[in-house]
């Protein structure tokens, strides 16, 4: 009798899960194929770190993630002595006397404890401390699945204190059996999906930050438009985001009061996909005002601690929005000034060449020189970081690097690409391609973070390979031997980690490396390293309109962030954190100073010289 009522309930739960899974897969398999298994070594390692070691869940919430690492190990350690009692209670087999179902049960003690006091310590952060980035509203479902999860625990932990076959043990039992059944049931629908689908998403995310795959025009691709156009892991992602906000707290536009929210994109997301309807337009699901917010400084998706990637999105829409002609008038300035002069200020190519030429700058020859020192737009056109371009080459010349620059440089194209102008980011990468092949290039040297992540990784999709560093790594390298390091007075700086510097490319010792080795003692701004606050430049908004901005200017954020280090030197490595930052600084009258750290570098050496 009690088998036959077990099977009946657990046809009804099991199919409710089943029915809820079959839409959700469903949906992935009619979405088109996005997922890539590349660079597999890469995506186990980060397997075994992200959801094996729950290292990412850890890193930016120590107390709470290991709390849910807790509950996650007690998660996979419980699945077999599920498994066991479900073969029980449907008469299938009983294995529940055998000598290593026995130790096996024992061994789990400790992990019934510690999921215990994880989950219990999860509830009250939930439901009383209320963290920002959960939302305002405390979730009933989260407190239900709480209390289910203690409640398996309790029910665990009872059986060691119960007869066999008594009513209390045999009540016990029901009770832990009918909330295992429960739990499925409501899992598909609530956030905690992510317990079945977050390893997968983990291994099927790019092991590039920001990835952006080319677009074919040849197949018609123009982006995304309509929900039906979301790639399938943009599909996987939306079922499995647990509402962790970290993705939000981490946004630099959320942070300065704009509308964007990177998480509210995953939820619209799914709820667009739940409900039906294929051919809604995204700009209308996310409001276009909103896509136009992102920096892509990469935040949301580093944090996120189940792989979920918002960039594929944010810029897919984007694209979508561009080939319909929908961009803002200041990005369509900017394509001009691209499209005319092949350079984002539309500035006459003969500035380039004075400055190519009162800086005595070779053209690169590959049988001559050992790097190409690839100029950027800001290196080609900004008076100001010219001077910074120039320090650079002092330090060359001084430890006699024999460089030359290309006789004409396009953009890389990174605003074109990051704003979903893809045709146009095509035509520049192409052009250059084409001029850097052709001079033999092995090596390139460049100041702007930007032009490190566009041609390193977006030139590598059109079959282009080359190696191009950072001159702050370089720099860094060559001046490791330098009998340079200074010996006098030290000075207090803070150091602004540009976001495709740190986060995209990692590099965050080397620029260190060179401030402490000449001179500078560093005081960290909040934000740092591979987490840093964006300055408000990428995606695009080095060009909007700041009036019309809403909420607070990301700049200013950020330097309010820089200021309250005390320290009145702020060393930058990126030309466009340099200009927003310049810009901040000159709105709030302060009287802190910008250098770039090439600039910083030289001006230590130069005395010695
Ligand atoms: S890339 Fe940066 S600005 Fe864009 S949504 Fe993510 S965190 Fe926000
Ligand atoms: S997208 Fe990722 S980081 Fe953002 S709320 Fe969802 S799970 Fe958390």
């Amino acid at each position: 009798m009690a088998v036959v009522a077990f099977w009946l309930l657990f046809v009804a739960f099991v199919g409710a899960f089943a029915g809820q899974v079959a839409r959700r897969v469903q949906l992935i398999a009619i979405a088109p194929n996005t997922f890539s298994f590349d660079n597999l070594g890469f995506r186990v390692n980060r397997f075994l770190v992200d959801v094996v070691f729950q290292a990412r869940t850890i890193r930016e919430r120590p107390i709470a993630g290991i709390a849910h690492a807790f509950v996650f190990w007690g998660f996979v350690a419980f699945g077999g002595y599920t498994l066991t009692e479900f073969l029980r209670g449907l008469g299938i087999v009983d294995l529940t006397h055998t000598t290593w179902f026995t130790a096996y049960r024992l061994a789990l003690t400790p992990f019934a404890v510690a999921v215990l006091g994880g989950i219990l310590f999860l509830l009250i952060r939930r439901a009383f401390v209320r963290p920002v980035g959960l939302g305002t509203k405390v979730s009933i479902e989260s407190i239900v699945i709480a209390l289910f999860i203690a409640t398996l625990m309790v029910t665990y932990l009872l059986t060691f204190r119960m007869e066999e076959g008594t009513m209390a043990e045999q009540v016990n039992w029901w009770v832990h059996m009918l909330v295992i059944l429960a739990f499925m049931a409501l899992i598909p629908a609530s956030k905690h999906f992510h317990l079945v689908v977050s390893p997968i998403t983990v291994l099927l995310k790019s092991p590039e930050l920001g990835n952006l795959p080319n677009l074919d025009f040849e197949k018609e691709q123009v982006g995304l438009e309509t929900v039906k156009d979301l790639g399938s892991k943009s599909v996987l992602d939306a079922f499995t985001c647990v509402e962790c906000g970290r993705c939000q707290v981490n946004c630099p536009a959320w942070g300065a009061g704009k509308e964007l929210n990177p998480k509210t994109i995953i939820l619209q997301t799914k709820d667009a996909l739940l409900a039906g309807g294929r051919d809604r337009k995204l700009g209308e699901i996310y409001s276009e005002k909103v896509l136009w917010q992102c920096t892509t400084c990469g935040a949301c998706e580093n944090q996120c601690p189940v792989g979920i990637e918002h960039l594929p999105v944010l810029i897919g829409s984007r694209r979508g929005l561009v080939s319909n002609g929908d961009a803002p008038d200041y990005l369509g300035a900017m394509y001009n000034n691209l499209e005319r002069r092949s350079n984002i200020w539309g500035l006459g190519y003969d500035q380039r060449t004075k400055f190519v030429q009162s800086s005595g700058l070779e053209t690169f020859d590959a049988a001559k020189h050992d790097v190409l020192v690839w100029l950027g737009c800001a290196g080609s056109f900004d008076a100001d970081f010219q001077k910074s371009l120039r320090s650079l080459f002092a330090i060359l010349r001084a430890k006699e690097v024999r460089f030359g620059v290309l006789a004409k440089e396009r953009c890389n194209g990174d605003p074109a690409k990051r704003t979903g102008n893809e045709y146009m980011f095509q035509e520049l990468a192409n052009g250059n391609i084409e001029d850097l092949k052709a001079s033999g290039v092995k090596k390139i040297l460049t100041s702007c973070p930007h032009c490190v992540k566009t041609i390193g990784d977006d030139y590598r999709k059109f079959g282009y390979e080359v190696e191009i560093v950072h001159t702050s790594v370089y720099v860094e390298e060559l001046l490791r031997q330098s009998s340079a390091a200074l010996s006098g007075p030290r000075e207090t700086v803070t150091y602004h980690d540009p976001c495709y510097l740190g986060r995209y490319a990692g590099k965050v010792d080397e620029p260190r490396n060179l401030l402490t080795r000449f001179g500078a003692d560093i005081v960290e701004p909040e934000r740092n390293r591979d987490n840093p606050y964006c300055c408000g430049a990428g995606g695009g908004l080095l060009f909007a309109d700041k009036e019309e901005e809403p909420g607070t200017r990301i700049s200013d954020v950020r330097f309010k962030q820089l200021q309250a280090t005390g320290a009145n030197t702020v060393v930058t490595a990126c030309p466009f954190c340099s200009i927003m930052l310049k810009g901040a600084q000159a709105s709030a009258q302060a009287d802190t100073q910008f250098v770039d750290l090439m600039t910083y570098v030289n001006g230590k050496l130069q005395p010695r010289a």
